[in-house]
């Protein structure tokens, strides 16, 4: 069937006095309609950078110097503003990783969302209020008509998310971005926003792309995942088997990172993501990875099918000596 969004060898640069970051390179990802697909990868991997890249949100010295985005067979890239203006409203919604510059802090929640409402739909300012209501209830805020006159201040953190939610919401998107949708939350509000957008995802069938470093949040809510990695996508499959068993060095250090539970100690992948301004070649990862050889440092690192399989992919020449003897957690 037809991909809600497909994104082909996209690639994002950010122009600095010291050269230009190449924070996202030659990606490409696709979501089918009313699938939820997560994007993990550690801190500065290039993740928001993607999001905000598919809804041309780029920062003033960020900008698109390759690949295609399509939604809906459409081409982003080509949009007009006001083309653009519709699409990020009414089409894909996204709720960008800082809660707190995204809601206007002197204006009430209701007023808000009514006015995402009346942006895109042709209402009443009554029927805006009517349906700011629905939507606060949909995201379970204790009493819609009350929050819906208080301040941003005024609310819990998780409160915040929910409204941030609501927001997106309000427009009915096809396509819904949650750039860390439950950080900075403690343990068990994020389990509720995550019920939420699992129960929303459900009721409403809309397509999602989750972007977390967070795994478990991953294994809870997405289809297939992306595992990215210093502006790449390093393996992409279904979410129980990149899981169950991964077959890039780094989606098995991401994994052997995790707490563990008894008996086994957590295993950091040593080193850092290097400088983005000069990247080497062959393989992004290989100053980091235990099985790099000196065939991982020249030419481009294609990604290949695991065993046949074309919705399993793996950028990584050296897979097969991963899968047989892969990172592990320490037993204590
Ligand atoms: P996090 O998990 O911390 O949110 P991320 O995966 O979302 O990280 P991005 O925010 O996309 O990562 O950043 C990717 C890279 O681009 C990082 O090296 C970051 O420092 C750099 N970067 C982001 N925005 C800019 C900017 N406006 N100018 C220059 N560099 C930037
Ligand atoms: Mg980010």
């Amino acid at each position: 069937d037809r991909s809600v969004l497909s994104v082909d060898d996209l690639s994002v640069e950010y122009r600095t006095d010291d050269g230009a970051v190449k924070a996202v390179r030659e990606v490409s990802l696709h979501i089918e309609p009313g699938e939820t697909l997560g994007i993990a990868g550690e801190s500065g991997s290039g993740k928001s950078t993607l999001a905000l890249a598919i809804l041309r949100y780029l920062e003033g010295n960020g900008r698109i110097t390759g690949g295609t985005i399509e939604y809906d067979g459409r081409s982003v890239l080509d949009l007009s503003s006001r083309e653009l203006k519709e699409l990020r409203g009414n089409e894909i919604a996204h709720v960008p990783q800082d809660p707190n510059t995204s809601l206007n802090p002197s204006m009430t929640v209701g007023d808000q969302i009514a006015e995402v409402v009346r942006t895109h739909r042709d209402v009443s300012r009554s029927e805006a209020m009517e349906q700011t209501y629905e939507v606060l209830h949909e995201v379970n805020l204790p009493d819609p008509e009350t929050n819906a006159s208080q301040y941003p201040h005024e609310l819990s953190g998780g409160q915040q998310q929910r409204v941030l939610l609501a927001i997106a919401l309000a427009c009915q998107p096809q396509l819904l971005i949650l750039d860390e949708p439950t950080t900075g939350l403690d343990v068990t509000t994020q389990a509720k926003i995550l019920d939420l957008i699992d129960d929303l995802i459900e009721e409403r069938d809309t397509s999602v792309l989750l972007i977390t470093h967070n795994l478990g949040v991953i294994n809870q809510i997405s289809d297939r995942v992306g595992i990215m990695y210093a502006g790449e996508i390093m393996e992409v499959g279904a979410t129980d088997e990149v899981f169950r068993s991964p077959t890039n060095p780094y989606t098995q250090g991401l994994l052997a990172s995790l707490p563990q539970g008894e008996g086994r100690r957590l295993k950091p992948i040593p080193g850092q993501i290097g400088d983005l301004r000069t990247i080497p070649d062959g393989c992004v990862f290989a100053d980091r990875c235990e099985f790099a050889t000196d065939e991982c440092r020249e030419g481009s690192i294609e990604k290949v099918s695991v065993d046949g399989n074309p919705s399993h992919l793996t950028r990584c020449r050296r897979w097969e000596h991963a899968v047989a003897n892969p990172i592990q957690a320490d037993t204590q």
